[in-house]
C-alpha cells in the first residue's frame, strides 16, 4: 500500500522521448531508456503547471497502470489470507 500511496502523491505525464509509446524510437533498443517502456515519467508540479497539465492519453495510461498494481496487490493479499486461514 505504500508503494501505492508514493505513486499517486505525485504527478506523471507521458513520456516526451517517446511520446508515451515506450518504445525506443532510435532503434537501438526495444524500449524507451527514459521511461523504461512505461510510457510514463515522473514530473514536478512545475513541470506539469508549464506543460498544461496530464494529458488525457496519460491519464489514461496511468489509470490503466493503477488498476493492474490494484489488482496484483489485491491478489497477493487474497493469497495471503488464504494462507493464514490454512494455518489458524
Ligand atoms: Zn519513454
Amino acid at each position: 500500500m505504500e508503494c501505492l500511496q508514493d505513486l499517486t502523491s505525485r504527478p506523471w505525464c507521458a513520456c516526451e522521448d517517446c511520446a508515451g509509446t515506450g518504445f525506443d524510437s532510435t532503434g537501438l533498443s526495444i524500449l524507451c531508456p527514459d521511461c523504461c517502456g512505461s510510457g510514463l515519467i515522473e514530473s514536478t508540479p512545475l513541470h506539469l503547471s508549464v506543460s498544461g497539465g496530464m494529458s488525457a492519453q496519460a491519464q489514461e495510461m496511468y489509470t490503466r497502470a493503477l488498476g493492474s498494481l490494484r489488482a496484483q496487490i489485491a491478489a497477493v493479499i487474497t493469497t495471503a489470507e488464504k494462507a493464514l486461514a490454512v494455518a489458524a
